[in-house]
């Protein structure tokens, strides 16, 4: 008993010299562990930093004793990213807008949809979600300099509606090679929710290993999976942990490979609601707090749409009028007054 205290007592000090940068550094965790932590999606040393003992405990079956332990190693050997504020300004500079087609739109947005951020958009059915994905999966191909972000897009499509005769025609209304334009949007459908999480994972593989300049990402839709599984399951914290995670990985890819996330949201009826709009983005303040900007799409007058900014870090609640067309995303005709 007083032998195995020092033995372990060793142990300890020895590990904590040694530099922890990975899982696998962690004192006390076996390859079995790890493999379970991975599966869980604690590829890190930051997301077990994070993690509550109960995730851990929950993802490996390890005592509640061991995982306090492991987080708190973990805490202690993150090197912490702080940057300065001229740091951040610089960074700033990098972001790319790419715009959308329409004038009135880009201005909502501040100038276009940023890349290094997620923006959510959320609306009814046929309200034009799919189709501002569609215009920014073509339009994020032209040049910098010429409204695009100089890369390509990828479009991860969970309800079967990407149509690439739709592509066609907006690359068209843009004045780009249909061809071309095609071939730099990598579509993949995603049959289920984890199948979808997978998905987005994959994309740093497209990035790392094969090269490609990627620059936007959609999710169509980021929640009808999650939705469908989970309807009337009490399991509604296991949902919503797990878009957490998901949309967490969506920003981390966008803030190292300076990409624009675009992902859409259903609404569901608000029977509570008397005057106005009596709907409600579905996914709840969850993804609402991870999305940068939330705007809301709504059928307007004449054909038209209207688009709302409700959440964005620096941009004043306002509305913007746009039109669908052939050709994409456009800037509505308004009969003079
Ligand atoms: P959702 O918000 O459900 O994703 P969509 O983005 O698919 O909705 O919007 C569908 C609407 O887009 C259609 O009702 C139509 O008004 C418009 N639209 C789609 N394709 C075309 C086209 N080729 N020409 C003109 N308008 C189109
Ligand atoms: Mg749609």
């Amino acid at each position: 008993m007083k032998k195995d205290e020092t033995e372990n007592g060793c142990e300890q000090a020895s590990e904590e010299k040694k530099k922890i940068i990975s899982v696998a550094d962690l004192p006390g965790i076996g390859p079995a562990s790890i493999d379970k932590l991975s599966a869980a999606g604690f590829n890190d040393l930051l997301s077990v930093a994070v993690a509550t003992p109960g995730e851990i405990v929950g993802a490996t079956e390890m005592s509640e004793a061991t995982a306090k332990k492991i987080i708190a190693i973990a805490r202690a050997n993150l090197e912490m990213d702080f940057a300065s504020g001229d740091e951040m300004m610089r960074r700033r500079e990098k972001i790319i807008k790419i715009k959308t087609g329409s004038e009135e739109l880009d201005k909502l947005f501040g100038g276009g949809v940023e890349t290094s951020a997620i923006t959510e958009c959320y609306g009814q059915f046929g309200s034009g979600k799919t189709q501002l994905g569609l215009t920014l999966a073509v339009r994020c191909q032209l040049p910098v300099g010429q409204g695009g972000a100089g890369g390509m897009a990828v479009f991860i499509d969970t309800e079967g509606t990407f149509r690439p005769e739709r592509i066609v025609q907006i690359a068209k209304g843009a004045n780009m090679d249909p061809d071309e334009v095609l071939k730099n949007i990598k579509v993949a459908r995603a049959f289920n929710a984890d199948h979808q999480i997978l998905l987005a994972e994959k994309v740093e593989d497209l990035i790392k290993k094969q090269g490609l300049n990627v620059k936007l990402i959609v999710v169509d839709s980021l929640t009808a999976h999650f939705r469908a599984e989970y309807i009337g399951r009490g399991t509604l914290a296991d949902r919503q942990q797990k878009i957490n995670k998901h949309m967490h990985r969506l920003i981390k890819l966008g803030d190292q490979y300076n990409i624009a996330i675009y992902v859409t949201n259903q609404v569901m009826a608000r029977p509570d609601t008397f005057f106005g709009d009596p709907t409600e983005a579905i996914g709840g303040h969850i993804v609402g707090h991870n999305s940068t900007y939330r705007v809301y799409l709504r059928r307007g007058k004449k054909g038209t749409r209207v688009a709302k900014m409700v959440d964005a870090p620096n941009i004043a609640e306002s509305e913007a009028i746009f039109a669908v067309d052939e050709g994409g995303v456009r800037d509505a005709k308004l009969p003079k007054e």
